[in-house]
Formats: structure tokens, C-alpha cells, sequence
């Protein structure tokens, strides 16, 4: 095979992940606009969307209202099945503890994540619980799709609310 040929397939899948992702992204800008840390998902399967998320911890009050969560929930229903075995998920952060054990309990085979999450994220950060041997399923993980995208969105999120803090003690003077 002339090394092109890698080249050629690696831009096809890159391209398709960052299609993706996109979709992804815009489902976190959805969280962004409510004023939720703004993380996104989606599940793909044969080559389409079947279900989308976006974080709405605070608004749902409820720690179960990860954009995860609220993805794998919506295509389970869609197929009809809680095993989700030919499908891919998207994420624009490294998913959590309780995400990745349900994406691990859901047998998703592939995750594609945007950027890393030094201070939570399971899926290689403080822990890499998409990818232990010792459980009965282990995902196959991409990193780094539009990493600049994701991050840059929960920057300027966190960005933005400090500076509204700090306009509101301002105004309390
Ligand atoms: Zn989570």
C-alpha cells in the first residue's frame, strides 16, 4: 500500500469526526446560552444522528443532566435498546467518572472527544475507565477533534461568568 493510501482514509475519518463534533459543538453552545457549562454530545449511528445533548445540570437541577447522560438515554429509546454497540459518540469534553461508566455499561465502541479535562475527565486524565481491560467492555477512543473549538468555548464561558461576578460585587459596593 503507497503511504498516500493512510493519509487518504485517515482525512476521510478525520473529516467525518469533525463533522461530528461540530454537531456537538452546537449542542454545547446550546448549554452556553442557558448559562451551563457549556458541553455538548451527540450519538451517531450508520452515519447519522440519532440523539443529541447538552449539559442542563443546573437548569434540570439534577447531576444526572450531563450532556452524556441525557445523549445515551435518547438513543436507547431511538434503537430500542440500551446496548448501543454500533454507535459512536462525541463529545466536546472528556467525559466524567459517572459518564464513562455509562458509556462503558452501554458498550459504546468508539468515543470521540474534543478536549481534555485535567481536573475530571475518565477517559485518560485522573482516570481511564473507557479503555480497563479488566471490564467486560473496552472503547475505542479518539482525542483531540476540534480541540481548539471545544476548549475555547468553556474558556470564554468561564471567562464571561467571572467577569459578571466580579460587575456584581462591583455593583453591591
Ligand atoms: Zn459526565
Amino acid at each position: 500500500m503507497k503511504p498516500g493510501n493512510i493519509t487518504t482514509n485517515n482525512t476521510d475519518t478525520s473529516k467525518a469526526d469533525e463533522k461530528y463534533m461540530s454537531a456537538a459543538l452546537a449542542q454545547a453552545v446550546k448549554a452556553y446560552k442557558i448559562k451551563e457549562v457549556p458541553i455538548g454530545c451527540v450519538i451517531v449511528h450508520d452515519n447519522k444522528i440519532i440523539a443529541r445533548g447538552y449539559n442542563r445540570r443546573n437548569t434540570d437541577k439534577t447531576t444526572l443532566g450531563h450532556a452524556e447522560i441525557t445523549a445515551i438515554r435518547r438513543a436507547s429509546k431511538v434503537l430500542g435498546d440500551w446496548r448501543l454497540e454500533e454507535c459512536t459518540m462525541y463529545v466536546t469534553l472528556e467525559p466524567c467518572q459517572m459518564c464513562a461508566g455509562a458509556i462503558v455499561q452501554a458498550r459504546i465502541p468508539r468515543v470521540v472527544i474534543g478536549s481534555m479535562n485535567p481536573k475530571a475527565g475518565c477517559a485518560g486524565s485522573i482516570l481511564n475507565i473507557l479503555e480497563m481491560p479488566q471490564f467486560n467492555h473496552m472503547c475505542s477512543v479518539t482525542r483531540g477533534v476540534l480541540e481548539n473549538e471545544c476548549s475555547r468555548l468553556l474558556t470564554d464561558f468561564f471567562k464571561e461568568l467571572r467577569n459578571s461576578k466580579k460587575r456584581a460585587e462591583t455593583e453591591t459596593l
